[in-house]
């Protein structure tokens, strides 16, 4: 976790890395040009050795410098990684868990409008598997990928889950009807391309949901580089409900509905947080809409 209490003008050099590793430093970085765009950004944050920066053409913001794919994966395979936050202590009743059952059924109540169960459902950044076996519990035929080992084990083991061991790409490429990604946009590589997968994914008629932190909420806004979602090492890319909409359209998929308040059960207790409801626009090249 980062540390929350350090001033932003009081950076180093480096930032902690994942508990028991080094420090991050300019050789476990590389840069990034925006996804829609292909410009670098101009800066919004510096703090070393990443900084904050903002695409000038579609205001996309993003990190660069940011951690290479390799650096990543040492902080996703960290069981630290997992400790604390939203997961905190595992036993039914925390505060933790409490949360955590209502996002799921909040989301669950949004996701059986548009395509109710049993229909087949992918999580991807299913972590300890406590959505998908929500979801399951509702009626869904579920699987997820997991980047980090230790949750995709964790899901399978205590959950008795079918969650793969990495990324979109790795998953078998059967499509499905629901496609779930929880607080996992702002983690991958290339939200485009990461989209673009989704919608090759889904079944016709397909949905998707999201959650995803968003850089013009009040938290964010009003405290700047010291906005504790942030995290410039594992959050890459920050939308707004309109860039957000702009990567999901360039990907075929149309944002239908977005949850922003927190008193919702599906974003309960998020004040940065929005939870998004989409499908797959029709496809142009199947006598659908015609080009304009
Ligand atoms: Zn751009």
């Amino acid at each position: 976790m980062p540390d929350r209490t350090r001033r932003p003008d009081a950076d180093h050099d480096v930032h902690p890395g994942p508990s028991g590793a080094p420090p991050w430093s300019v050789a476990d970085t590389e840069p990034a040009v925006c996804c829609l765009c292909g410009l670098p950004g101009d800066l919004v944050h510096r703090r070393p050795p990443f900084a904050v920066v903002r695409c000038p053409v579609c205001w996309l913001v993003f990190v660069s410098p940011r951690l290479t794919a390799q650096s990543l994966q040492r902080l996703y395979d960290e069981p630290a990684y997992f400790e604390g936050g939203v997961y905190g202590d595992r036993t039914r009743w925390s505060p933790a868990m409490v949360l955590q059952r209502t996002w799921a059924r909040g989301r669950l109540a949004g996701l059986a409008r548009l395509r109710p169960p049993p229909s087949t459902l992918l999580e991807v950044g299913s972590g300890y598997g406590l959505f998908l076996a929500a979801a399951r519990d509702a009626g869904y035929r579920v699987r997820g990928v997991e980047l980090s080992r230790t949750g995709a084990r964790v899901a399978r083991q205590e959950l008795g889950l079918d969650v793969l061991g990495g990324q979109l790409a790795d998953a078998p490429p059967e499509p499905a009807d629901v496609i779930c990604f929880w607080d996992t946009l702002e983690h991958v590589a290339d939200p485009l391309a990461f989209l673009r997968q989704v919608r090759d994914r889904l079944t016709p008629g397909g949905v998707i949901a999201l959650s995803v932190p968003y850089i013009s909420s009040i938290p964010a806004r009003a405290l700047g580089a010291r906005w504790w979602t942030l995290k410039p090492e594992q959050h890459i890319w920050h939308f707004t409900p309109r860039t957000l909409a702009l990567v999901a359209a360039r990907a075929g998929l149309l944002i239908t509905s977005v949850v922003r308040s927190p008193v919702r059960a599906a974003n309960a207790g998020r004040l940065d947080s929005l939870v998004a409801f989409g499908r797959a626009m029709p496809d142009r090249t199947g006598g659908g809409e015609p080009d304009a």
